[in-house]
Order: C-alpha cells, then structure tokens, then sequence
C-alpha cells in the first residue's frame, strides 16, 4: 500500500519527501503528531534492514529525524513495530513518529 501512495496512486498527506524517503500523515493518528516515514523502495519489515546499504540506512535515520523536526516536534517518540504480534498492519518498513502530548510509556 505505501508502494502505492509512493507512486502517487493512492492519495496521502505528505509532509517530507526526499532522496527516495516519504512521511505521510497517519491516517489513523495516535497522538496530535502521528506521521510514518519510510523508503520508497519496498522492504517489508524491520527485519529486512540489512539489505539496506550502511549510507541508506543513515539517510533513512536523519530523515526521520528532519521530519519530526518539519512537523514542529521537538520531544517524540519514534516506533518500529515488526510483525502482527507486535502491532504491524502494513508490511511496507516505516517509522511511526508521534508526539504533541505527554505520551506515557508503553
Ligand atoms: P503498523 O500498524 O505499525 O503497520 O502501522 C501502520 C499505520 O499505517 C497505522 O498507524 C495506520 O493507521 C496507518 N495507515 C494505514 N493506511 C494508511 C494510509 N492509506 N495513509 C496513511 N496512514 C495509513
């Protein structure tokens, strides 16, 4: 599905989009800031990052990071949930960046 909205064939809230990178607004937000972030390219799950090269990787990081920057979070909390057990519904690798509240752990 996300390989879709990176194609511009399903519609979304962009907020950053860069060096093959793209953060949408979640759909179903969680916290007053609930935005996802993840490669173009499609990796299924978390557990695929090593196909990643070192300097992709990196990119992937910083532009998680830029982009709760862009929406104006200055505390957040970023989230990876691999696999059903741990929450995943869409198996496309993205960040959750949340914040905008206190947010209470877990
Ligand atoms: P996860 O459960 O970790 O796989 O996260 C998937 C997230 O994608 C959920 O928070 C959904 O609300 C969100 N989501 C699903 N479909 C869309 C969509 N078309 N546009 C934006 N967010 C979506």
């Amino acid at each position: 599905m996300f390989c879709r909205i990176a194609r511009g064939e399903l519609p979304a809230d962009v907020v950053h989009r860069a060096d093959g990178l793209l953060a949408i607004r979640d759909i179903a937000p969680k916290a007053p800031v609930h935005v996802l972030c993840f490669p173009e390219r499609h990796l299924a799950t978390f557990r695929e990052i090593s196909l990643l090269d070192p300097a992709e990787a990196k990119r992937l990081l910083d532009f998680v990071a830029e982009t709760a920057e862009r929406v104006g979070l200055d505390d957040y909390r970023v989230i990876v949930n691999v696999g059903p057990e741990a929450g995943q519904t869409v198996f496309h690798l993205h960040w959750h960046v949340l914040g905008g509240r206190t947010l209470p752990f877990p």
